[in-house]
């Protein structure tokens, strides 16, 4: 269980200021899940304003907290971004796409190694989507 004062240094941090809200969301995916969409956050928290959750992940995604995975399901999820994030492409790692149970997930320690590019191609952003079944789903 995270305590609201590390929530609050985490959001402080990255030049976030800790609001209610902003706790309650990054509380989510520390603690419950790791990636996920606006459409479950609007599921989860359905007292809350949409908005104003949509402009929750708009600001953790520009101050560098999470980051956007495009995973083939036409909705974006959001993943956690590790601390020394910088979200360019040093950063970047496969993601895993569950056919079964639908969840993604951040396979943080899984990086394209050493592409071997053509001369004068310089990569900055990369789609690295697994698709299978999970642990859970295995
Ligand atoms: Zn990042
Ligand atoms: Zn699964
Ligand atoms: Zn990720």
């Amino acid at each position: 269980m995270n305590s609201n004062t590390k929530i609050e240094s985490e959001l402080n941090k990255r030049e976030i200021r800790p609001t209610a809200m902003r706790m309650i969301v990054l509380r989510y995916f520390l603690e419950e899940k790791n990636c996920t969409s606006l459409t479950e956050l609007e599921e989860k928290f359905d007292h809350a304003d949409k908005s104003t959750l949509f402009r929750t992940l708009t600001t953790f995604e520009q101050k560098g907290l999470i980051h956007r995975i495009e995973d083939g399901t036409g909705f974006t999820k959001f993943g956690l971004c590790t601390e020394d994030c910088d979200c360019s492409f040093d950063f970047q790692h496969y993601h895993f796409h569950c056919i079964n149970c639908n969840e993604t997930f951040c396979l943080k320690s899984l990086k394209p190694q050493s592409l071997n590019l053509p001369k004068g191609f310089m990569v900055q952003s990369a789609n690295l989507v697994l698709k299978g079944h999970c642990s859970n789903c295995n």
